[in-house]
């Protein structure tokens, strides 16, 4: 039996991605002090007090949040077998797979999907759900808040009504009523796009609740995140747009005007690489676009901006990790991001965009924690560790110790060296 959750008042020793060396007091769900490490002594003294973390060998990092999930299509590929390809071709293996799903093989598919999600540090998940075409639209719905129900403890879910132009108003507010968060839907797949894209700002609105839209992915279709960004200006609710792939093509003044737009709405833009690169650009053999959303442009100008994996072995991306230092690694290779600002995407970034509490390991932050066994962030982001450390409320939910055994050949009692007389070029 699991003797996690486990509640945690205490890491010691722990590497900051900037290179300290702390020691972090938690107060229940909040962090409450942040020192210099062996400074304060040892403070666990009080008689509830929870269990001190040995953090010697490990970076501390705060927690990834996933913005943009589809549990409902997680690990699916192999029950599929879909041919490699497109968004469309993507989109048409998937409709007619959806006709075999029960509520129960939803769930379990989502469920295995978010452990493997936790176990590698994710706290908070945002997940889109289909309204499914045929049978009940929403046995999606239905599974995807059991799981939230039964995984309550361990993370946060946050679900999005996934409509196509074809789910009625009512299957959308019928989602709602069950319990799912935000109004989604991707408008640049419908016959007219500015309408769908009207009418479904116009469910949030009507709903009170906020809006997560998957926005212009491809590379030579409609833009219509400006006229979204126009839709929510002065909004108090949450309002994301999803992929923004066509923003990426733009030439760099028309790209200026649009960002403005978007910076003005605050609305939060959410870069999902892996899924990008996969499904885009199969028209183009040559100098293949990658598929990415202006980051530069987005970050420049102060808009929210989040990263996450979007599809995990599915028709949509066959790989994926469930790792957001995969996305995180991505962003800098295909995005050009630096460290500091790939990291930043995946998880406080992607926070902001999902409305979360902040969580910044400084006093006061929500305590969701990330301690990979690393020298560094770019040790982390680099190699990917297998040994983790995640906490989640204050409280440890995941563990993973790994142990390696290598036949390393024992060393010559001397250390080999070159003798200075020989090239590098020649040496061998
Ligand atoms: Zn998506």
């Amino acid at each position: 039996m699991s003797a996690l959750p486990l509640r945690v008042s205490r890491l010691t020793g722990a590497r900051l991605a900037d290179g300290r060396l702390v020691d972090v007091e938690l107060d229940g769900d909040r962090v409450s002090a942040v020192s210099p490490a062996g400074g304060a002594g040892d403070t666990a003294d009080a008689a509830d007090a929870g269990a001190t973390l040995d953090l010697d060998g490990f970076v501390l990092l705060p927690a990834p949040a996933e913005p943009h999930a589809h549990l409902d299509k997680a690990l699916s590929w192999d029950l599929i077998e879909p041919p490699m390809g497109d968004l469309e071709r993507a989109i048409e293996s998937w409709v007619a797979y959806t006709a075999t799903m029960t509520e129960e093989s939803i769930a379990e598919r989502a469920e295995a999907q978010v452990l493997a999600m936790v176990q590698r540090g994710t706290t908070a998940i945002r997940s889109h759900v289909d309204l499914l075409r045929t049978g009940d639209p929403l046995r999606g719905v239905r599974a995807l808040v059991g799981v939230r129900e039964r995984l309550a403890g361990i993370v946060d879910l946050e679900l999005v009504a996934l409509a196509s132009s074809e789910a009625s108003d009512a299957v959308v507010e019928g989602a709602l009523d069950l319990g799912v968060d935000l109004v989604g839907g991707a408008p640049h797949l419908a016959p007219e796009p500015l309408a769908d894209l009207r009418r479904l700002v116009a469910i949030a609105e009507r709903r009170d609740v906020g809006a997560d839209l998957h926005t212009d992915e491809s590379l030579h279709g409609p833009l219509t995140i400006v006229e979204f960004a126009r839709l929510v200006r002065g909004w108090s609710r949450n309002a994301s747009a999803g992929h923004c792939v066509r923003l990426g093509t733009l030439p760099l003044d028309e790209l200026a005007e649009v960002v403005a737009e978007v910076a003005a709405s605050d609305l939060g833009v959410i870069s999902l690489p892996i899924t990008n690169l996969y499904l885009q650009g199969w028209d183009d053999p040559v100098a293949t676009p990658r598929g990415l959303t202006a980051l530069r442009a987005l970050l420049d100008a102060g808009v929210r901006v989040g990263a996450g994996a979007d599809n995990v072995r599915d028709p949509f991306n066959p790989v994926g990790r469930s790792d957001a230092l995969e996305t995180a690694s991505l962003l800098i290779t295909a995005g050009h991001l630096t460290l500091t600002e790939a990291y930043d995407a995946v998880s406080v970034g992607a926070r902001d965009v999902m409305r979360l509490p902040d969580a910044r390991i400084a006093p006061g932050s929500a305590a969701e924690f990330l301690a990979v066994r690393a020298t560094g962030l770019a040790d982390a982001v680099a190699s990917g560790p297998v040994g983790r450390l995640v906490i989640h409320r204050g409280r440890l939910v995941s563990r993973t110790v790994a142990t390696t055994e290598t036949a390393v050949p024992a060393r010559r009692s001397a250390p080999l060296s070159l003798p200075p007389s020989v090239p590098l070029e020649q040496a061998s």
